[in-house]
């Protein structure tokens, strides 16, 4: 499926940073639009139904994936996740840039059917510092940190799947790059020719003419 938007897939371990960068990329871009995932995992503290995630029962989520409403969808940390048609096609098809923030089995699975989704991983600069990172954050018990940290070994030999990977030791560097990609997909000759015509369709006159 082709649409006229940009496709941003982004995942990392859990603790990583990844929802903070791209909270702060939707701040400095308007262009941007984050797809809300659907999830089993019950919300945490400051999480909002319908802002963090569509917080939804097992049996309902089940029963959409039987109505075939997710592009993707996967058992993560126990939990299932998945990405709603409803929440990215239209947007897509109005030729938005759209965010997903989703583990790398839906990144795969969303690359096979949008092939020039752009799948970027995060990756954080150490295992302490992640630890760290999940403790400070203060949302989830020592369990589920232990859990979080004994995936994300296996998490992180995925990143060679991944077109670009970002390494979130210094915030503002992980984000100035995070961006950096997001341009340079801008940049491609299909979306300049989309979205700047008028210079294409003036150059394609010859000099003498003007
Ligand atoms: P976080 O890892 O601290 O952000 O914790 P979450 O519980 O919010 O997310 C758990 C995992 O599920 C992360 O790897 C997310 O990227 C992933 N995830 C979130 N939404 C989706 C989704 O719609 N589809 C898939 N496949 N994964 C998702
Ligand atoms: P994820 O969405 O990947 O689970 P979060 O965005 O919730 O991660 O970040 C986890 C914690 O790490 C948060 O408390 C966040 O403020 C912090 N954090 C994010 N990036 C950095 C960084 N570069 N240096 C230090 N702390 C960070
Ligand atoms: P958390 O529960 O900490 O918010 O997220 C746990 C993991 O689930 C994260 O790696 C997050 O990216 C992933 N995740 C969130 N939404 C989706 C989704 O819609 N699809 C998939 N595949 N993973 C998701």
């Amino acid at each position: 499926m082709d649409t006229p938007g940009n496709l941003f897939v982004i995942a990392a371990p859990s603790g990583t940073g990844k929802s903070s960068l791209v909270r702060a990329l939707l701040e400095l871009d308007a262009q941007l639009d984050v797809s809300i995932s659907h999830t089993t995992r019950a919300p945490r503290g400051q999480e909002q139904d319908g802002r963090e995630y569509w917080f939804i029962p097992e049996d309902e989520f089940r029963a959409l994936i039987a109505q075939n409403a997710f592009f993707e969808w996967a058992e993560v940390h126990g939990n299932l996740y998945g990405t709603s048609r409803t929440a990215i096609e239209a947007r897509l098809r109005e030729g938005a840039d759209v965010v997903l923030e989703i583990d790398w089995q839906g990144a795969l699975q969303i690359k096979e059917l949008f092939p020039h989704a752009v799948l970027m991983f995060i990756l954080p600069p150490s295992w302490p510092e992640l630890r760290q990172r999940l403790t400070r954050r203060g949302e989830d018990s020592e369990a589920v940190i232990a859990k979080r940290m004994a995936n994300a070994a296996n998490e992180v030999q995925q990143a060679h799947r991944f077109d670009f990977v970002i390494i979130n030791a210094h915030f503002d560097t992980a984000l100035f790059d995070l961006k950096a990609v997001v341009h340079a997909q801008r940049l491609k000759y299909a979306a300049q020719r989309r979205n700047r015509s008028g210079v294409f369709e003036a150059l394609a006159l010859p000099p003498s003419t003007v």
